[in-house]
């Protein structure tokens, strides 16, 4: 396998830079209220001289740096534009795993086999990307997604750095115990307690010694992946675009009120569905089918996502009694979907 981990620099910030030229050159933070409880969501990189990070309080941003311009985050704007970057990198290599609305894996190695080749297919993703967006990424290039993960966060913005076959252990061996993908704090504090300070030493470790620090598969996991050892594949996306609830009838229901009723009830079977994705649509779809079996279908799409059962119900029943209006009932099934699938915001505010 040789895979590409590319991630798009300061992303909201930058795509803020686009639609604004004047806030390009300034310290500038994407993220909630300074004087609230907001935090930073982006910082762009002359933010990051300041020591401003993502995740900061807008509060402490403010006070590293009096200057810097806050500015509110535009999901579907920033989701626009990583529609046009994914697409962009799909026509050029076919397998990739959004991982985020920043960042994703690359089939490489389907495209070009040899790794030199893949190097220079990287290359060309990042200047494709940079002529139809205007926008800048990273990328990392390696046998696996852990090597790619972090090779990409190594020359950033704009760089691209690539960990040949066979050399991945000794380019992960000097780095922080944190920046490899599964140590998480706990995890850290246990290795650092020990003595351990960087990914070779985890790597170095013998398996008695690291079955008494990190019991369980745990240890073997992280221990393989400091040694940039990572069997997962990627995940191509197979989301479904649209969920769908339905019910057809015994006997051919012609009383509104009874149908509305069937419709409020798949609404809140499909907000349901819609948080447990974390998920918001944007297109309600109602469906009605005649006795004779003949299929109606009414559609409304709105600005932003919902996932209320209430605005979804809502959102049905005035489609079904359009419908209706169109031609009249008995209805032998009812259905409604959602469609225009989207992530909620909160987890994608990701640097
Ligand atoms: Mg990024």
């Amino acid at each position: 396998m040789i895979v590409a981990h590319l991630d798009l620099d300061a992303f909201f910030a930058a795509v803020e830079e686009l639609e604004t030229p004047e806030l390009r050159g300034v310290p500038l933070v994407v993220g909630g209220d300074p004087h609230g409880r907001g935090v930073v969501a982006t910082a762009n990189y002359v933010a990051r001289t300041f020591g401003i990070r993502s995740a900061m309080s807008c509060a402490e941003a403010l006070r590293r740096c009096p200057e810097v311009t806050f500015v509110r985050p535009r999901m579907q704007l920033y989701r626009e534009y990583s529609r046009e970057v994914w697409t962009t990198v799909r026509e050029v290599v076919p397998t990739v795993e959004q991982a985020g609305i920043d960042e994703g894996y690359l089939d490489l190695g389907q495209v070009a086999p040899a790794f030199d080749d893949a190097r220079a297919l990287a290359d060309a993703v990042r200047a494709v990307i940079r002529a139809r967006t205007r926008l800048s990424c990273s990328l990392g290039v390696a046998s696996s997604k852990v090597v790619a993960k972090i090779a990409s966060d190594r020359r950033k913005p704009g760089g691209l750095t690539a960990v040949r076959p066979g050399s991945e252990a000794s380019f992960l061996a000097p780095f922080a115990l944190r920046v490899l993908p599964g140590v998480g704090p706990r995890a850290e504090e246990r290795l650092t307690a020990a003595g351990l300070e960087t990914i070779g030493d985890l790597a170095a470790l013998d398996d008695q010694t690291l079955r008494a620090l990190l019991p369980g598969k745990v240890g073997a996991l992280l221990r393989d992946r400091a040694r940039g050892v990572d069997p997962r594949p990627l995940e191509v996306s197979t989301e479904r675009i649209s969920i769908s609830q339905e019910e057809t009838f015994a006997r051919d229901v012609g009383d509104l009120e009874r149908l509305h009723d069937e419709l409020r009830q798949m609404a809140i079977r499909l907000a349901e569905l819609l948080r447990e994705r974390e998920q918001t649509a944007r297109t309600v779809t109602t469906k009605l089918r005649y006795p004779d079996f003949s299929i109606r279908t009414r559609s409304t799409s709105l600005p932003v996502g919902i996932d209320d059962a209430e605005r979804i119900g809502e959102l049905a029943c005035s489609l079904l009694d359009r419908a209706l209006k169109d031609r009249p009932g008995p209805l032998r099934l009812v259905g409604v979907g959602v469609s225009g699938l989207t992530e909620h915001a909160q987890l994608q505010l990701t640097v």
